[in-house]
């Protein structure tokens, strides 16, 4: 062990080298860790790297789910990759899982190789000498079902690195085992990356390691704009929250927990203002929402479309002020914000503020060194950055979006789930890997509501259905043709009809006749 010990120091001072690193522990680093596993790595091909202390989650459920009073969702429930209905991939499957496809054959080959100086029958006992079952194998006879009972009962009792401990010394220095053999996904958690040097390959954390690459996969997603970058001071308060990861949302839980029955305001009219003023209400508190567009939603909703969603929030009680933003906030003397000032005066006592004004990609550590292009890391259609060593997924990648024909870069869960995923193919299977053609997709679940949209949202409108609270909807047709589509309370099939429809882009002659038509039109596509 403390041979063990002293090898992984060494390791860290001279810099561990892997084939693969995946920078960022989020939404795509989880997904395309579950591709490269399946399309087969060997042990310790794989690094990912985290700033976050856990692995892989699914970040939509810490707006909804985990901010419920009643059996809100909890790690390990939603580490990736549950939210598309697949294996959930827990800290054990990163160190293990690997290991089960490959160490079988690792093992008879390691075994095969040995078994030349095995002129006996040899007993294996576990390191205390009791408890495991003896393990016999002859010259040219490898009992691969005795070490896979050896092998799994290891993986129950400690860690795999210890496998090797098990055989005979005179056994284990022939056999061509190395480190390697016994590793799973390497997990660098809790550890930011503060440099990269694409020329070198190299990273370096904050802890001082250099980790090296063959192949690199940039996840780093992005984050949360913060009030100070818009002049506004006090957002280290103890009652303003802001919400990207595990942490924010445990303090948002422990600060909403401490004011229920009071009140809060809600800074920013997007995503996360609406999804948390919705978890705010359900855990009895007033909420008041501030937003400087004439409406919720403005960069996606038309007017007709806020003017529902913001009826149904007003019926729970929520308070809209628009068309103004935060000036500055009031504290008391333990520094706690007691009021919020608005640019045009208004005064609002509050208990809590909660802040969702955007964000920004991680792109500076690779700020000239790669190309960036809307706010993002560019990549071609094959997830690849200007250094054909460099790959770029998720938030961070500004991408080409075929159906647009233009470079976008999508803030949204499904397009960092589909673009880890196929990074990982081009990489691993490029000759068999066309050009990324992703339909951007967006969706939300608010109280009981729940929406989805396909495409792009510009154009002329088409609204449909029923805006009294039934299903309802809108397609955006650009110069004659369908690039966008949104439904309100739909099943799956309706749902796949829109999405459809969108990939399909048909031509539209008649508009009143689509409104007309409604659902039934992207039904008959
Ligand atoms: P992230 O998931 O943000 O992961 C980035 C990771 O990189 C983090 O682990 C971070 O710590 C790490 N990192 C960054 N820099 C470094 C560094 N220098 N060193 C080491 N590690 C680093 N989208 C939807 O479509 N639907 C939703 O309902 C939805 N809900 C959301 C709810 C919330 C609260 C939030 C914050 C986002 C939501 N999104 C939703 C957006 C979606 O979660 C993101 O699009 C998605 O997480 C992007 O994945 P990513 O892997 O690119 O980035
Ligand atoms: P959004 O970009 O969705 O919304 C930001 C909102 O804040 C906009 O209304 C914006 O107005 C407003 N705003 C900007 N500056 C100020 C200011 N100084 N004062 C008040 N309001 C301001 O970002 P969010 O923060 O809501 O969401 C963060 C990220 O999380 C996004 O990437 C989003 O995609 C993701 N997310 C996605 C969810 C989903 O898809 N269901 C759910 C939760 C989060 P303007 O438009 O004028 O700038």
């Amino acid at each position: 062990m403390l041979l063990l010990l002293f090898h992984r120091e060494r390791e860290r001072e001279m810099g561990r080298a892997f084939v693969y690193v995946i920078l960022g522990g989020g939404v795509a680093a989880g997904y395309a860790a579950l591709e490269f596993s399946r399309r087969g790595i060997s042990p310790g091909d794989l690094c990912v790297i985290s700033e976050e202390p856990v692995v892989p989650y699914e970040r939509p459920a810490l707006s909804k789910g985990f901010l419920l009073p009643e059996s809100p969702a909890r790690l390990p429930s939603f580490h990736t990759c549950v939210g598309a209905n697949d294996e959930r991939l827990t800290p054990k499957w990163y160190q293990e899982h690997e290991l089960q496809n490959k160490l079988t054959e690792n093992m008879a080959a390691a075994m095969r190789g040995a078994s030349h100086m095995l002129d006996k029958r040899c007993a294996l006992k576990d390191k205390k000498g009791h408890g495991m079952n003896e393990m016999y194998w002859t010259k040219n006879n490898f009992d691969s079902e005795a070490s896979m009972d050896i092998l799994s009962r290891q993986k129950r009792s400690r860690s795999l690195e210890n496998l090797p401990l098990l055989f005979p010394t005179s056994i284990r220095e022939n056999m061509p085992w190395n480190d390697d053999t016994f590793r799973g996904i390497e997990l660098v958690l809790g550890t930011r990356v503060k440099c990269a040097d694409v020329r070198r390959k190299t990273l370096l954390t904050a802890t001082g390691e250099t980790i090296s690459y063959n192949i690199l996969i940039i996840a780093t997603g992005a984050r949360a704009l913060k009030l100070e970058e818009f002049g506004v001071k006090g957002s280290e308060a103890d009652n303003v929250c802001y919400l990207r990861d595990l942490a924010d949302a445990n303090r948002l839980v422990s600060v909403m927990q401490s004011n229920v029955g009071g009140n809060a305001v809600v800074i920013g009219g997007g995503y996360i203002g609406m999804e948390c003023a919705a978890s705010l209400v359900i855990n009895k508190i007033n909420v008041t929402m501030v937003f400087p567009e004439a409406h919720c939603m403005a960069r996606l909703f038309t007017p007709k479309i806020a003017e529902y969603y913001e009826e149904y929030y007003k019926s729970k009680g929520v308070n809209f002020i628009k068309g103004t933003v935060l000036s500055s906030f009031e504290n008391n003397a333990e520094g706690k914000v007691t009021a919020v000032i608005l640019r045009d005066g208004t005064r609002i006592t509050t208990d809590m503020v909660v802040v969702g004004i955007g964000i920004r990609a991680n792109t500076s550590l690779f700020e000239g060194q790669l190309n960036m292009e809307k706010g993002g890391i560019k990549v071609n259609g094959r997830l690849q950055t200007s250094n054909n060593s460099v790959y770029a997924v998720g938030d961070v990648a500004a991408f080409p979006v075929k159906l647009f024909g233009e470079t976008r870069r999508l803030e949204h869960v499904d397009s960092a789930r589909q673009s880890a995923k196929y990074a990982v193919a081009a990489i691993m299977a490029p000759d068999k890997t066309a050009d990324f053609n992703y339909l951007p997709f967006f969706y939300s679940r608010v109280f009981s509501l729940s929406w989805q949209f396909y495409g792009d949202n510009v154009g002329e409108v088409a609204h449909y259905g029923d805006f009294s609270g039934g299903t309802f909807g809108a397609y955006w047709v650009n110069k004659g043709q369908i690039v966008g589509a949104f439904l309100e309370g739909g099943n799956k099939e309706e749902y796949d009809a829109i999405a459809k429809t969108t990939r399909y882009k048909p031509m539209v002659q008649d508009m009143a006749e689509l409104e007309r038509l409604g659902l039934d039109f992207a039904l008959q596509v």
